[in-house]
């Protein structure tokens, strides 16, 4: 019988998702079927026992859904724990497996898609919501010189800090606080640019050769790419290829097989201008 998965999410219909697993499939030979299902605001926990009677084995979670993903399950890994929130599900008998995958997504599109390590960098980190506490941890596994994390609400920001302070050398701050700092790689975690807005970063901090690397995607060039670029840097990126890599790893952790990702890629990039 085919296998069913599937991604969650309100509203769902923008979700490339379906066409990445498609892909995956036919590439690794594997018998399944990928659907998008539109979660009803609040009745997430009753879609997912719908799609799990009907025997699906595991979902994608994307907004607004990835906390109440968190508490559906019976078992979290480190990763998902640590950001609060699951963008994937495994369903094994009685147990709900959660993890979340938007992390080490993100580190692989870098590291092994764009050819820019991590180690003995320094890191800045702009926003302290889901994307940004996922990616804390696979940062810190790349053992960074220093990650910077600034957040408009510096609180959000120090928490990340004591959630990393153990492992590295870990600083939350404000905005105000990067005048004068230069970073080699800046990632914005913000959702400033799904409203065509500009976190108030200054256009100094991008240090020559700086990596400028937008969360989002399909957008185009943000205000944030576009202030690296007015600020000379070259190497400008945005989150296609983290989505993709992240499907990748729940595709690898559902059926034992990671898939190729470079078609993928190349099929939903748009070009950053
Ligand atoms: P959250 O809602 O959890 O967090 C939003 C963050 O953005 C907060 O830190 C918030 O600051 C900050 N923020 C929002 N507006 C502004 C603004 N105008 N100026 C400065 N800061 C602002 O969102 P997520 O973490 O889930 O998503 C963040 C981004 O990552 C989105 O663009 C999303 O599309 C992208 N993403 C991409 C993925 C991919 O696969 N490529 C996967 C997941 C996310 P404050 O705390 O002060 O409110």
């Amino acid at each position: 019988m085919t296998d069913r998965y599937a991604v969650i999410g309100n509203p769902i219909g923008f979700s490339k998702s379906p066409l990445i697993h498609a892909m995956f499939a036919q590439a690794s030979g594997q018998d399944m079927e990928y659907t998008a299902i539109e979660g009803p605001p609040g009745g997430f926990a009753g879609a997912v026992d719908v799609f799990c009677a009907v025997g699906g084995k595991g979902l994608n979670i994307t907004a607004p859904f990835k906390l109440d993903a968190f508490a559906y399950a019976t078992e979290r890994s480190e990763r998902a724990q640590l950001a609060g929130a699951a963008n994937a599900m495994k369903f094994d008998g009685e147990r709900v497996l959660a993890e979340n995958f938007d992390g080490v997504g993100l580190v692989r599109d870098v590291t092994h898609n764009l050819g820019c390590q991590l180690q003995g960098k320094r890191v800045l980190l702009l926003g302290a919501g889901g994307a940004a506490r996922g990616a804390l941890l696979p940062f810190l596994a790349q053992a960074p010189a220093e990650l910077v994390i600034a957040n408009r609400t510096v609180a959000r920001a120090l928490e990340l800090q004591a959630m990393g302070a153990a492992r590295a050398n870990v600083r939350g701050c404000g905005y105000s606080d990067l005048t004068g700092q230069t970073f080699d790689v800046v990632f914005n975690a913000t959702s400033a640019s799904l409203r065509a807005e500009l976190p108030p970063v200054p256009a100094s901090v991008f240090a020559p050769g700086c990596l400028a690397y937008e969360l989002a995607y399909g957008k185009g060039l943000t205000p944030f790419l576009r202030l690296a670029q007015n600020a000379g840097t070259r190497r400008l990126a945005d989150g296609v290829g983290m989505l993709v890599e992240q499907a990748a790893e729940a595709f690898a952790w559902w059926r034992g097989v990671r898939p190729d990702t470079r078609a993928a890629i190349e099929r939903i990039t748009i070009a950053l201008v």
